[in-house]
């Protein structure tokens, strides 16, 4: 189950639960199925993951913008196959457009590793959810175009930039050669 962790802001959390007695410091979202939510209980003691799935629309919709990806699967791969390879990167270039997850800078290369769902990938991965489509589609599309920006922006500053998608990591062995070319 891929899983990301929301910001934690206890009133969501505590919407989340819908239960006084229950607290938790953070809930978690499976965007594979986007509708279903799980949230974690803290107290009392060891409460097992719970399914949790009793907000409306606009609250689901409020939480989702607030989740980020954060040192996901795909990435950590990436990372892996990158780092055995014998390449040397510096993690989120704060000074790049965008952030970018690895940089290779001495031989002036980028290589970013994009979540099917929150980038738009044009896989089964990157539909928009059946609820709110509107809100998602449109939400999506600026996600799309700030990626496109940054892209861009990147390659004009001499920056070759290699994009990798979640669906990609499902071939580790075509990974690596794709990391080989684009590294060497
Ligand atoms: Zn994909």
């Amino acid at each position: 189950m891929r899983v990301y962790e929301i910001t934690d802001n206890p009133e969501v959390v505590r919407r989340l639960l819908g239960h006084e007695s229950l607290s938790a410091t953070s809930a978690y979202l499976d965007i594979d199925k986007v509708k279903a939510i799980s949230v974690r209980p803290v107290s009392p003691q060891g409460g097992s993951v719970q399914d949790v799935d009793r907000l409306t629309k606009g609250q689901r919709s409020e939480l989702m913008s607030r989740i980020r990806g954060k040192d996901t699967r795909p990435e950590l791969l990436v990372r892996r196959l990158a780092h055995s390879l014998g390449y040397r990167y510096r993690l989120h270039g704060s000074k790049l457009p965008g952030r970018p997850d690895l940089v290779f800078a001495s031989r002036r290369k980028i290589i970013l590793v994009h979540g099917c769902f929150w980038h738009g990938h044009t896989c089964k991965r990157g539909a928009p959810p059946a609820t709110n489509r509107g809100f998602w589609t449109a939400k999506l599309k600026r996600n799309q175009a700030r990626d496109l920006r940054n892209i861009r922006s990147l390659r004009q500053d001499g920056w070759r930039v290699l994009v990798l998608w979640e669906c990609d990591m499902a071939d580790p062995a075509k990974l690596r050669r794709r990391l080989r070319t684009f590294l060497d």
